[in-house]
């Protein structure tokens, strides 16, 4: 899906549907792996985020009170998750996986 397509999605989930957003992460499997989607490009330009060590990959605020709520919830569903970090991001759900080895 097209990045700012994407970044609309999110606020329109974040905003008028929060509880399907909540109860999604509540059952987000997995575990980030530092991959660094903070880095990604809008605009052509990267996002800047003064929170993020661009040396170790990592969040320096990664799960404490600090943290963006809206980056907590990302990925909030497997559309939410930047085309290029589909197949690297570590958080998953049963859902989508039971779906895709229904599929093969
Ligand atoms: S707060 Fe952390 S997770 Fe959110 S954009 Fe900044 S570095 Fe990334
Ligand atoms: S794509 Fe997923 S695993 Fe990778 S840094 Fe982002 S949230 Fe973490």
């Amino acid at each position: 899906m097209n990045k700012y397509l994407q970044i609309i999605r999110r606020w329109f989930f974040v905003i008028f549907r929060r509880k399907y957003v909540e109860n999604s992460v509540k059952k987000r499997k997995g575990q980030c792996r530092n991959c660094s989607c903070c880095e990604v490009k809008l605009l052509g330009r990267k996002w800047n985020c003064s929170y993020y060590n661009s040396k170790t990959k990592q969040c320096r605020v990664y799960n404490t009170d600090k943290m963006r709520r809206t980056c907590f919830y990302y990925p909030f569903d497997e559309r939410d998750k930047w085309d290029e970090f589909k197949d690297k991001c570590g958080f998953f759900w049963d859902e989508a996986r039971d779906s895709e080895e229904a599929a093969k």
